[in-house]
């Protein structure tokens, strides 16, 4: 394991089996200088410890780079997401009771866990964030910080690229929880929803998209292809339609240099985490199209979760996430434009040299 170890982590990564209870989990603190580690539990069945040490030190990088006093971590549990609703809940807390001692580490919700998961493990130990509402959580998806947040970075980002927020054209891929609040944020402020996209295809209005009609249409759980309005196109089509923000708010690595040349965009706010290989960002930063990294750009969720865990409301949250997200994309921005480097690396950069200062405060180094 010491293997997956550089300068900044991860300081343990610890395998838990738990026979009787059917737990399989790993858990990777990756570095607290500045703070307990947060970070979510994915379950899923193929998850491994390289992955959780990557998404671990993803929430190193975020969570400094947020200034939040908070360190990063990550856990894994090994299992179907749809096992039924008894079992996971036994697993669930297997986990909780397993991580009990482990004080540095605050468990968040993940693909395959939710608030009701966290309300399990907070019973257990006292401790976990994305809770239900009615147990003090600040419900983050259902009131679209990660969205708002993306919203505040376009709103500084626009100006690198000269653009107007008002008739602004927005494409968003994967409208689920943060696209279609990024969107609704983004018209809100006078842009245009041209295009969006979900798992069964792509829709398509120059003319705009009404946005409220889309986001019922998927909190009633039907696809946009459903809606009466627009061109109704493939899945993939998303990366062809012209604008000037495309936001991806699906998977990873959907932009790659076999498909980078497609986009054609000004601005490349990343709502989903690592959307980009790291040569079509490359690609896109040569053609002068400005990407603003996830870990600055998406960070809202985690800036809420923060304020959830010191007890603050949804208003003190939503301060927040617009405050750190707008001095952090302008930072970044600034400085990639001063050095003509890409913003991830004076993102990273930005993020490092908090992660050192905290450490230097430090006893034990
Ligand atoms: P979600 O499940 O609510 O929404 C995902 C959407 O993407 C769905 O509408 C789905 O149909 C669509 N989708 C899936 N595959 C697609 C494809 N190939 N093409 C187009 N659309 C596709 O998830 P979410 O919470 O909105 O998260 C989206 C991304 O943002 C993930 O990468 C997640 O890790 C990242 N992220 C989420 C948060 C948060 O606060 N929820 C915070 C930071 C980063």
């Amino acid at each position: 394991m010491f293997r997956l170890c550089d300068a900044f982590g991860p300081a343990r990564i610890i395998h838990i089996h738990r026979a009787t209870a059917g737990l399989k989990a790993i858990v990777v603190i990756d570095n607290t200088a500045c703070g307990t580690a947060i970070g979510g539990v994915r379950m899923a069945p193929d998850v491994s410890a390289e992955e959780c040490r990557r998404l671990a030190r993803a929430m190193t990088w975020k969570n400094a780079a947020a200034c939040l006093p908070h360190g990063g971590g990550k856990s894994v549990i090994f299992g179907d997401p749809r096992m039924p609703a008894n079992e996971k809940e036994r697993v669930v807390r297997a986990f909780a009771d397993a991580i009990r001692d482990i004080a540095d580490y605050i468990p968040g919700p993940d693909m395959g866990t939710n608030e009701l998961c966290m309300g399990w493990v907070k019973d257990e130990i006292g401790r976990a964030v994305g809770l239900p509402s009615a147990i003090g959580g600040i419900p983050l998806d259902e009131i679209g910080a990660t969205g708002f947040g993306l919203a505040a970075c376009v709103d500084v980002a626009r100006s690198f690229v000269d653009l107007e927020l008002k008739g602004a054209r927005v494409v968003v891929q994967g409208f689920g929880a943060v696209g279609k609040h990024a969107a609704r944020c983004l018209a809100e402020k006078g842009a245009v929803l041209v295009g969006a996209s979900d798992s069964r295809g792509t829709l398509v209005d120059q003319g705009g998209l009404d946005v409220a009609a889309l986001i019922a249409l998927k909190d009633g759980g039907r696809p946009l292809r459903e809606h009466p309005k627009g061109e109704r196109l493939d899945v993939d089509a998303v990366l062809d339609v012209p604008c000037d923000i495309w936001i991806p708010a699906a998977r990873p690595d959907v932009v790659r240099a076999d498909n980078v040349h497609r986009l054609q965009t000004r601005l490349m706010p990343q709502g989903a985490n690592i959307p980009c290989t790291p040569d079509a960002e490359a690609a896109l930063h040569a053609r002068g199209i400005v990407v603003v990294p996830d870990f600055i750009a998406n960070a809202g969720g985690v800036i809420c979760a923060a304020t959830e865990f010191r007890g603050g409301t949804q208003r003190t949250a939503f301060d927040d996430i617009d405050e750190r997200i707008r001095t952090n994309t302008r930072l970044v921005l600034q400085e990639a434009h001063r050095t003509g480097e890409l913003p991830r690396a004076a993102a990273l950069a930005l993020a490092q040299d908090r992660v050192r200062m905290a450490t230097s405060t430090r006893r034990w180094r």
